[in-house]
């Protein structure tokens, strides 16, 4: 397994021997106020690993859980590396040793309850969707991530609304006990687990030829960007905004919400999957003010702490870098703070002072003044 990390020995090589160029961008490092956590120190260590000089296991293991996977480092380096990538595949040669403090416990609540919390989160489902949505021959599928489903008022039953509002009736919501895309199990470098969970997943997708992802992290990975196959061949994955902006575009809202709106972009949906323009164009469809952008957006926006497995491995660090984009946010003076993914609302919704809405709350919201 340590030859995972000979495939990125060239990226590897460039962070050795950067003066830590993308070093400012890291909210890990930032909110930490840690050089062991830089990405420079992080892909030095794991370039050590590789070369034998220390061991995977123990305290480089614990390092490497130091990454929230969000490509902020990438926007500043020269060579376009992939820091996130090469870190999982060192947290991948690390398990081999024996899961690092922490891990071992979010593999088990995987394996006894299908997602990295423990949670409930089937019951939480049934609970949430009427039968008549949960049909195998759906050829459109909803597929709500578990994230979502801990919080499915929040996250479900407001797209299911909005969906009833736009008169689309063909769209069924995917009911197999798979219900985590197996991103946590990729976090933990718990590969094996991540393989085993994808094929359960394909077999669970029935007829669907088109799924409507509500996590983009989800989104990312059922796409099979991690660069291992989740579904079949020729089924098609689309984040929610992608499913929803053509019918916004056709059937707009009677009137646009007076609204003063932030909005925070998920690190997969705009860095990793390019959605930052489309998703604005559609939140400008249904709200009658400019957005307000903070200082850090788009491309270059801080990530809320959601990303790489970190709320549940190191549940103090994503607090601390979700604080630190709280903060960010709530400096723009914006009522609202909008974003597009149920890890980031989870936390970003933590002090009740400022209103954080997941984008389908809003758009719902738009069609319901207008009803
Ligand atoms: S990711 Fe790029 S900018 Fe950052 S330390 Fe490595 S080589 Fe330097
Ligand atoms: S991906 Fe994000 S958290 Fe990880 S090293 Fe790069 S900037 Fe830091």
């Amino acid at each position: 397994m340590s030859s995972l990390l000979d495939e990125y020995s060239r990226q590897l090589s460039n962070c050795t021997w950067c003066p830590k160029l993308c070093r400012f961008s890291c909210p890990v490092a930032q909110a930490e106020h840690s050089e062991t956590v830089t990405p420079w120190f992080k892909m030095t260590l794991a370039q050590m690993v590789r070369q034998g000089g220390i061991d995977a296991g123990s305290d480089a293991a614990e390092v490497f859980l130091h990454c929230l996977g969000c490509l902020h480092c990438r926007e500043y380096c020269k060579h376009e590396n992939n820091v996130p990538e090469v870190l999982m595949a060192a947290r991948a040669v690390s398990q081999e040793r024996g899961p690092a403090p922490g891990v071992s416990e979010v593999l088990e609540k995987m394996r006894y309850s299908g997602n990295p919390w423990g949670d409930a989160i089937m019951d939480n489902l049934h609970e949430a969707v009427d039968t008549k949505f949960l049909v195998d021959e759906a050829q459109v599928v909803i597929f709500a991530g578990c994230q979502a489903l801990r919080r499915p008022e929040r996250h479900l039953t407001p797209v299911l609304s909005l969906l009833d509002l736009l008169d689309v009736d063909y769209v069924g919501v995917h009911g197999g006990d798979s219900q985590c895309c197996g991103a946590p199990l990729w976090f933990a470098g718990d590969r094996e687990g991540f393989a085993q969970n994808a094929s359960k997943l394909r077999a669970s997708f029935g007829n669907a030829k088109k799924v409507i992802s509500l996590c983009p992290t989800c989104a990312y990975v059922l796409k099979g960007g991690l660069g291992n196959e989740v579904l079949r061949d020729g089924t098609q994955v689309v984040t929610l905004d992608e499913f929803i902006l053509p019918l916004v575009r056709k059937t707009p809202p009677a009137a646009r919400l007076d609204a003063s709106i932030a909005f925070h972009d998920p690190c997969y949906l705009t860095r990793y999957l390019d959605r930052g323009p489309q998703v604005r164009e559609l939140i400008g469809m249904v709200s009658g003010n400019d957005l307000i952008e903070t200082d850090w957006s788009a491309k270059d926006a801080t990530c809320c702490g959601g990303g790489g497995g970190v709320p549940y491995f190191l549940p103090e660090v994503a607090k601390a870098a979700a604080d630190q984009r709280l903060s960010q946010l709530q400096t723009t003076g914006a009522q609202s703070i909008v974003t597009a993914c149920p890890n980031c609302v989870r936390q970003l919704d933590r002090e009740g002072k400022t209103q954080v809405m997941d984008l389908a709350e809003l758009i719902l919201e738009a069609y319901s003044c207008n009803k």
